[in-house]
């Protein structure tokens, strides 16, 4: 970001509510010309959340800033300056996405039309607050502050596993199958499911048709694509375990009559990169969950965690852990009514909530590295890497 958008983003974290004030001020002018005279802040969704605040005369728009601080920065980012300029030039919010920033470029559009519509007074002044477009660092953020009074319900249990995406559902397997009480939580209305291509080492499948992987070689060659931002220790633990893990997997299939198959891309010489023969897929195509529909990874585990005696609430999303002497002792979330609950876990809360590859305030903070590198981020809400 130049210096010119780190001013104008500045302007905007100390303006963006006085701007609203401002606005209403316009709103009391005589309307001598199309706008009411004044500044207009609006908010829509790209990425993340885009704001747009444009400055009125009578007849013109005359000034246009954009945060767009959440978006992919070598894309939205850096559509921003043709997107401003395009607004300007048109005098509407009717402009040409820019190539390859679709996204972002949509919803600069939708909150140039809310100004223009609060300026032409269609429509109420939007209040949008400056925590929106805080970019202090503070990634972490202060803890909500929940009152007893409005925590409605005390659920206890034994282990806690919040967010039950790829991760989460096999730690709700592994507590269900040790025999504790166990209850997985996601904010969605169910999981987010098992990934279907599914990398490992040494599982039977692998061993039944001769693939060997060196495990040094592998460590070795994934520290050469992280550029070293990478924990080899963590690494090995995958390579350790993750041959088991997936024979475990191949036996729940294998339970619902689905193969899982070792798979992996042909060989080509000259990659830049060595190629590690680790894939495994399930074959779906021709289960049935029951009611025609195929399987899926995520259908096959809840069916047997729930076997098992765990419990899942959907639709609950943790707010804010909770510790007593430095220890994890479970979260309060909000359930599917939006009511405050505390969740007590005796034995363990294992926390599964997915990567942030998509909070860049959390990216610069702590691996910022990330974001100069020149690519593209593929993150998608609840499926992150
Ligand atoms: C497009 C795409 C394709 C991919 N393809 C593959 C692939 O083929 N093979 C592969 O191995 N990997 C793939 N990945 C990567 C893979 O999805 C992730 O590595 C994996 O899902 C991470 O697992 P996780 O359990 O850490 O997080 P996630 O699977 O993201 O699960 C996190 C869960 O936590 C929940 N959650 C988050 N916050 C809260 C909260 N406050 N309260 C309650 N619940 C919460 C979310 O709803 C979600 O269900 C892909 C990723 C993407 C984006």
């Amino acid at each position: 970001m130049d210096k010119k958008n780190l001013s104008r983003r500045a302007f905007l974290r100390t303006s963006i509510a006085s701007g609203a004030s401002l606005a209403a001020v316009g709103l009391h002018a005589a309307p001598v010309g199309i706008y009411k005279p004044g500044t207009y802040s609006a908010k829509a969704s790209g990425i993340g959340d885009v704001v747009v605040t444009m400055t009125f005369d009578s007849n013109k728009i005359t000034d246009v800033v954009l945060d767009v601080s959440h978006e992919t920065p070598n894309i939205g980012q850096a559509a921003a300056k043709q997107l401003r300029q395009s607004l300007l030039k048109a005098q509407s919010a009717d402009i040409d996405a820019v190539s390859g920033a679709s996204i972002t470029s949509q919803a600069v559009h939708k909150a140039a039309a809310k100004c223009i519509a609060q300026a032409k007074g269609e429509i109420p002044v939007e209040v949008i607050t400056k925590t929106e477009a805080a970019d202090d660092g503070d990634w972490l953020g202060k803890p909500p502050e929940i009152a007893e009074k409005d925590i409605v319900d005390t659920i206890k249990t034994e282990i806690l596993v919040i967010g039950c995406g790829t991760g989460g559902m096999f730690a709700v397997a592994a507590a269900a199958e040790e025999g504790a009480k166990v209850i997985g939580i996601d904010r969605f209305p169910t999981g987010t499911g098992i990934r279907d291509d599914l990398a490992a080492m040494n599982s039977r499948y692998q061993k039944k048709q001769g693939t060997k992987i060196d495990k040094f070689e592998f460590i070795r060659a994934v520290t050469i694509y992280a550029a070293g931002h990478l924990q080899q220790d963590l690494v090995k633990v995958w390579c350790d375990n993750s041959g088991a893990t997936i024979d475990w997997y191949g036996d729940r299939l294998a339970e619902r009559g689905v193969e899982l198959w070792h798979e992996s891309g042909d060989k080509v010489d000259s990659a830049y990169h060595h190629h590690f023969p680790t894939g495994h897929s399930p074959r779906w195509r021709t289960s049935d969950d029951g009611t025609g529909k195929p399987l899926n990874g995520n259908k096959v585990l809840y069916d047997y965690c729930v076997k098992k005696g765990a419990r899942f609430d959907y639709n609950t999303k943790m707010v804010e852990l909770e510790r007593k002497n430095g220890r994890v002792t479970g979260c309060i979330a909000t359930n599917k009514d939006g009511k405050y609950v505390r969740y007590v876990a005796s034995k363990g809360t294992v926390v599964a909530t997915g990567g942030y590859s998509l909070n860049y305030k959390m990216l610069e903070a702590l691996q910022p590295w990330t974001l100069r590198v020149i690519g593209r981020n593929r993150s998608v809400q609840g499926r992150s890497w």
